[in-house]
């Protein structure tokens, strides 16, 4: 099968056609491919922002179709449709029990070579690997999906949404009424939008250096938009100058993870979305800490829990109530991943889907 492989950082991705599945182990699901996102993570493991083995088949956001299942699976079954889950959510672990999924502790099962390219293991990233046609993952890292929800829709819920919406409705827990500002307006930045309107925010305001990507913005459900040059200015004119109820942080950056500290007003609420290096730090004085009486928090995956939440998603999707379909800017073929990177770089796209079919 055909599968996109990191050799090296700062490299193009090699597409290979020779590229096979290890054998399926007790526990572990067969999944064809149908869609999968690019994404600005995998683009990070491409960099070096996020760490990453290499060779690595990257992808982290898709959905398909179940092929084969292993013994001991039980919850899923051939023929059935799922979004792969780049964190697992086992269901047996602490965090899992405590209703924390997106912070399982069972990564072991995640870790596993499951790809043979040349006659040697490879991982997929972060034990996905959606830049491939099929793929073997345990099946704690499988969410069943309703069959007439389209797998290209259902893909961009395997991160890019999950992460957004997620971020607005469980890390902040936006209320309506409020205001809300989103520094980041990438795939990330326009699905946190969206879950700041769902929640029924009043003013959203999305910040970006690209020009192109406000635009985008506004289509999603932001009510103003700026650069971050004219952001001071647009603070005062929505919240008086107090700042605002919730800042979302959606890039990973030092500057904008201080300025959304700072664009929360006292009392409110601050969300590191935004995946930033391990050696990138963030400065904040003794006195504001306590004084803010801010709340900053981080955010994984949305703090979501993936088996009811990716569902809840679909739901608000079938309701006419988040716009999945509007954030396909382009569909393209494996080969094309590479460009696919160029675009997202240079802020042309929000999302650019392969098209496995
Ligand atoms: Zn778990
Ligand atoms: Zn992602």
């Amino acid at each position: 099968m055909k599968a996109a492989i990191l050799r090296e950082l700062d490299k193009d991705l090699e597409i290979r056609d020779d590229v096979s599945l290890a054998e399926l182990k007790p526990g572990e699901v067969h999944v064809e491919l149908v869609s999968s996102g690019v994404c600005h993570s995998d683009l990070s493991c491409q960099n070096g922002t996020l760490p990453s083995s290499f060779p690595a088949i990257l992808g982290h956001e898709g959905a398909g179709i179940v092929r084969e299942v292993a013994d001991g699976v039980t919850d899923v079954a051939a023929g059935d449709h799922v979004i792969i889950s780049f964190m697992p959510a086992c269901m047996h672990c602490g965090p899992c029990l405590r209703g924390q999924s997106y912070l399982c502790s069972s990564l072991l099962p995640m870790l596993a070579p499951r790809f043979v390219v040349e006659g040697e293991p490879v991982m997929g990233m972060g034990g996905c690997g959606t830049f491939a046609e099929e793929l073997i993952v345990p099946s704690s890292a499988v969410v069943k999906v309703d069959a007439d929800i389209p797998l290209e829709t259902a893909s961009l819920i395997g991160c890019g949404v999950t992460t957004g919406v997620g971020a607005a409705l469980n890390s902040a827990q936006i209320q309506p009424g409020s205001s809300v500002v989103v520094f980041g307006a990438g795939g990330v930045g326009i699905a946190a939008i969206q879950g700041a309107r769902v929640a029924g925010a009043s003013q959203i305001l999305a910040v970006d250096l690209v020009e192109s990507k406000l635009g985008y913005a506004k289509q999603f459900g932001a009510t103003h938009v700026c650069t971050p040059d004219a952001f001071e200015q647009l603070k005062g004119e929505i919240t008086g100058g107090e700042g605002f109820d919730y800042a979302l942080e959606c890039i990973g950056h030092p500057t904008t993870i201080r300025a959304t500290y700072d664009a929360a007003r006292r009392g409110g609420i601050a969300v590191i979305v935004g995946a930033g290096r391990a050696d990138h730090t963030v400065e904040f004085n003794a006195f504001e800490l306590f004084f803010g009486d801010k709340t900053l928090r981080g955010s994984m995956y949305g703090s979501a829990n993936v088996r009811t939440f990716m569902p809840k998603l679909c739901r608000l999707w079938k309701a006419g109530k988040l716009d999945l379909e509007g954030m396909v800017s382009r569909r393209i073929a494996l080969e094309d991943v590479n460009d696919a990177f160029r675009a997202m770089m240079e802020g042309e796209v929000i999302r650019s889907v392969i098209d496995y079919r």
